[in-house]
């Protein structure tokens, strides 16, 4: 046999039997192409599964008709549940900062789910041309003693809002990239990575994913001979390749975060907390800094109050799976 060189790529929709295949073309004299690709035997007989976001070895090329083989799958770096993506880098967990109104605790719980899934996170507030400077730099001071550097958006009116370091406003194009790219914005914080929007209803999500996928319906019809009749008649999730770099699934996360982690996590996954015990370290390892000696997490931090709420709701989660057993 002829010893071709192996084609990599990553898989990008999934349905029925056929995955979407778009090849890694960095570096190789390859056009940009997305192989629709069926699933080797032998793959099955293992019960190797392929999801979406899978690194994949393509075989047997058909260019012509745009087809190939998957014969390999990489282990996944991670892999989440909703949407089912595999090595996703990344939550983009956009609020509203109004319409609805934004709220420490409700957006307290979803950081807290987003945190929980081991990847980075990257808060995102939308509907920025709803509030006054004072509103917008109020929230960016109060998320930073979160913890987060959070990005100001409007989607409606394609802006972003950075501040500079005199305190002032600045307003940039949202969906285009200007002579200065600047790290803390958005298309920015896309680039080179696979990332997974999440938040509630009503705070812009889908505005922002058409926006910033141009070509979400272009793709599909493309393909619909075979992979049925495109995204109007599926719920499945897809990954686009965003103009500027990356991958953004095309379908938001969860929108109705549980409290399901243990008691002991949750100071992981609140930053401020987290940097507490790293500074300090409790005197017991297993301190959940309620009212334990010689505590260096408990303190008059802002959020203390929501952590102390979120605790007893694991802990009852974890009764409740206990008496399960
Ligand atoms: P989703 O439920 O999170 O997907 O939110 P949608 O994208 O459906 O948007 C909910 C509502 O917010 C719609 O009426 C949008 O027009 C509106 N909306 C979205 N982005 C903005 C924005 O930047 N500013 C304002 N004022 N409204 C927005
Ligand atoms: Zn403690």
């Amino acid at each position: 046999p002829l010893n071709v060189p192996e084609l990599i790529g990553t898989v990008v929709a999934v349905q029925a039997n056929f995955y979407q295949v778009q090849l890694e073309t960095q570096g190789t004299s390859l056009p940009e192409t997305i192989l629709l690709c069926t699933r080797r035997s032998l793959l099955k007989k293992m019960g190797q599964q392929v999801m979406v976001g899978d690194q994949v070895v393509v075989e047997e090329p058909d260019w012509l008709g745009k087809r190939g083989a998957i014969t390999q799958v990489f282990p996944r770096r991670t892999e989440l549940s909703r949407p089912p993506i595999a090595n996703a880098n990344q939550i983009l967990l956009v609020f509203a900062i109004a319409e609805p109104e934004l709220e420490a605790t409700a957006l307290s719980r979803f950081l807290v789910k987003a945190e929980s899934t081991g990847l980075e996170v990257c808060l995102c507030l939308n509907k920025c041309d709803l509030v006054s400077s004072e509103q917008l730099l109020y929230w960016r001071d109060r998320l930073l003693n979160w913890g987060y550097q959070a990005l100001f958006i409007s989607v409606s009116s394609g802006l972003e809002y950075t501040v500079n370091s005199d305190h002032q406003i600045i307003q940039k194009s949202l969906f285009q990239i200007e002579n200065t790219f600047l790290e803390n914005t958005l298309l920015y914080q896309l680039q080179d990575k696979t990332t997974v929007i999440s938040g509630p209803s009503g705070v812009g999500k889908s505005s922002l994913i058409n926006q910033l996928i141009p070509s979400i319906n272009l793709r599909v019809s493309s393909v619909s001979g075979k992979l049925g009749r495109g995204r109007h008649t599926t719920r499945h999730v897809e990954l686009f390749q965003l103009p500027t770099g990356g991958l953004l699934a095309d379908t938001p996360g969860f929108n109705q975060p549980e409290l399901e982690c243990s008691p002991e996590e949750l100071t992981d996954y609140f930053p401020e907390a987290k940097h507490r015990f790293q500074q300090g370290k409790c005197q017991f390892s297993d301190c959940l800094h309620r009212d334990e000696p010689n505590c260096s997490v408990r303190g008059d931090w802002e959020r203390y109050p929501i952590y102390l709420d979120f605790l007893e709701a694991a802990i009852a989660h974890q009764e409740m799976l206990q008496q399960q057993k």
